[in-house]
């Protein structure tokens, strides 16, 4: 692994807990570099190791709870997560990659590491370590509390949810279905408590009533009975 730029002006915040670079205005130069992200994706990972803390050569304490990579080949920005990761970890990767797409990108300590996959092709890696104490981050987490859960539900759309205690399996989490039909005047998606089936959700955009056109709710009736059965198969399979 080889530190590909070194970025002096990476420290931590006056804030104490995001080392985001001091200054946030992009050169002409920077910014037309970075037009070749602007289509890029954001996925997210998951990755079995835990939120760590670990002390500087200065002493200064950091927490490591995920990161950054920049996949040129797929054209894909991938936030890794740690166990344990919350939203405010979440927030501090999403400026980083915010960054990179306004010109940024140089100002962060990037790695430049080979793809385990696919030998040969290179992808850049920032693991981002904010300046924080167990005790201080535990003093902020009531505000932002929630834990980031891979979502292992088949069927949901979400690739992650925001749950209270870290457990997935955590009743209050609403799974969204992939498949989402907006008609005129409606809107139809499957959508699941964790413990309980799957089931059709109806909106009326604007209305409390659906108000329908006969043509409108003919096609209505249709895509409520398709996505019944969508219900149908995925429940049997989970035994409902
Ligand atoms: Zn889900």
């Amino acid at each position: 692994m080889t530190i590909i730029d070194a970025a002096p002006d990476v420290r931590p915040n006056s804030d104490g807990f995001t080392p985001i670079p001091n200054s946030h205005i992009a050169s002409d130069e920077e910014r037309g570099v970075a037009k070749q992200y602007a289509a890029w994706t954001t996925k997210y990972k998951f990755t079995n190791t835990e939120v760590y803390y670990e002390e500087s050569e200065t002493g200064e304490p950091y927490r490591f709870a995920g990161g950054v990579q920049m996949s040129y080949g797929t054209k894909t920005f991938i936030i890794f997560l740690k166990r344990g990761a919350t939203e405010i970890d979440l927030s501090i990767l999403h400026i980083v990659v915010d960054d990179v797409k306004a010109g940024l990108e140089k100002r962060y300590p990037w790695s430049s590491v080979e793809s385990k996959k696919h030998p040969g092709t290179e992808f850049r890696s920032l693991t981002l370590g904010t300046a924080m104490t167990p005790d201080r981050f535990e003093s902020i987490r009531p505000y932002n509390r929630r834990f980031i859960v891979k979502c292992t539900q088949e069927g949901c759309a979400a690739p992650y949810h925001l749950v209270e205690e870290d457990d997935p399996t955590a009743v209050f989490v609403l799974h969204k279905g992939t498949e989402k039909i907006e008609g005129a005047g409606y809107e139809i998606r499957l959508s699941k408590y964790a413990d309980e089936p799957w089931k059709v959700s109806i909106s009326g955009r604007g209305h409390d009533d659906l108000y329908l056109h006969p043509t409108v709710a003919a096609s209505f009736v249709n895509d409520v009975a398709w996505l019944a059965a969508e219900a149908r198969r995925l429940n049997i399979k989970l035994g409902f």
